[in-house]
């Protein structure tokens, strides 16, 4: 069902957003006296998920400096992992009368009620980089396209295992991100398109069995939690054979896996580490694949995913159609989030310099 502020989002120029925003102005910037344009010199509220994984912490910053840039003031927080903090910190957003939320969900599920209360003060949504779900009040959501990320992922595994040109059979491992997280689905289901015409001719084989997405997440996308899967998987099911690949979500979690397989000598002359994906080129994992460690990351340009959302936020507070380039993918199971998605780059040791260091994502020197 379209609900009023997605039929008024969609409308370039619909008048009435910005008169009740204008309305609901807060005091003491500016109020109702603020015209058309009325978000400028206005506070945007920015709820990132957490500070424990670096790309999280530059998304921040680079979303409040674009929004600086273009004349907002930012209120940034960050919910630690914890769902109920994340609520309450959305809540004394509204409450201190942010014009905007950019929210990047903890808990895909757990902002049902606060959105609520964001919509009833007219204050429009944008979902950063992971979808919001089952609820209306989420008017466009920024991100990239997450199935590509595991299509690069499983493909890179391809590639490096031999398998097109008919090499194997190989032993494969799955991990997956948080089940909280609307994108794990995504990147498992993108990477599984791949890998599983090779797991039904048996050129990959999944010793452990767990191959359905409920048997191999791993929750709040946490390393140690992959660590002791990975170290229970080995002593179970790897007690004569060696494991070839090992189909990760995300750089925390490789390194995690990196750690188990290394206390299980891998990484020796007779035992070669696995093929390990990533996700992120966090810096500690672009290290560890220029050592030969981790064998791949997913890099997405996280400067162009601050951009977009501080662009939705700008086009809504002005009256004008955020640019999108996907209606059709982000179903929330209330509606189809409008969505704006970057394309994502596979890195490995022979691409860094030129994506990374050449893209000026990082120096040369932050990589020595
Ligand atoms: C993001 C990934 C990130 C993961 C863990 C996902 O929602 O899309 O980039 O690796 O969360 O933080």
């Amino acid at each position: 069902m379209r609900t009023r502020r997605s039929a008024l989002a969609a409308i370039a120029g619909a008048a009435s957003l910005a008169l009740t925003l204008t309305a609901c102005g807060q005091s003491g910037e500016g109020g109702s006296k603020e015209e058309k344009g009325s978000g400028k010199g206005g506070t945007i509220g920015i709820a990132m998920p957490t500070k424990s994984s670096e790309r999280w912490i530059a998304d921040g910053n680079n979303v409040v400096k674009n929004l600086q840039a273009k004349g907002y003031k930012t209120k940034l927080v960050f919910g630690e992992d914890d769902p109920d903090q994340q609520v309450s910190q959305i809540e004394n957003l509204i409450t201190q009368g942010v014009k905007a939320l950019i929210v990047a969900a903890i808990d895909n599920k757990s902002l049902n009620n606060v959105l609520q209360q964001a919509k009833d003060a007219d204050i429009p949504v944008i979902a950063y980089d992971r979808l919001i779900l089952g609820t209306p009040n989420v008017d466009y959501y920024a991100s990239f396209d997450n199935e590509k990320v595991g299509e690069l992922q499983a493909n890179y595994i391809v590639d490096k295992l031999g398998l097109k040109s008919g090499k194997g059979p190989f032993n494969i491992e799955l991990f997956a991100g948080s089940n909280d997280d609307n994108n794990t689905k995504y990147f498992f289901n993108g990477a599984m398109t791949v890998l599983k015409p090779y797991i039904a001719d048996k050129k990959l084989v999944v010793r452990s069995g767990q191959t359905q997405l409920n048997q191999v997440t791993t929750l709040r996308w946490d390393g140690a939690t992959a660590q002791r899967r990975m170290d229970d998987i080995l002593t179970k099911s790897y007690k004569s054979e060696k494991v070839d690949a090992v189909l990760s979500p995300y750089d925390g979690i490789s390194i995690g896996i990196l750690s188990a397989l290394k206390s299980d000598n891998y990484g020796s002359a007779n035992k070669p580490l696995p093929v390990v994906t990533g996700q992120d080129a966090e810096l500690a994992s672009v290290k560890s694949i220029i050592a030969g460690d981790q064998t791949q990351t997913v890099y997405k340009d996280l400067r162009e995913l601050a951009k977009v959302a501080a662009n939705m936020v700008d086009a809504v507070l002005n009256d004008k159609k955020p640019e999108v380039n996907d209606t059709k993918t982000y179903d929330n199971g209330s509606k189809v989030v409008p969505a704006y998605l970057l394309e994502p780059v596979s890195v490995d040791k022979t691409n860094y310099e030129k994506v990374l260091v050449g893209g000026g994502f990082y120096t040369a020197g932050q990589l020595k």
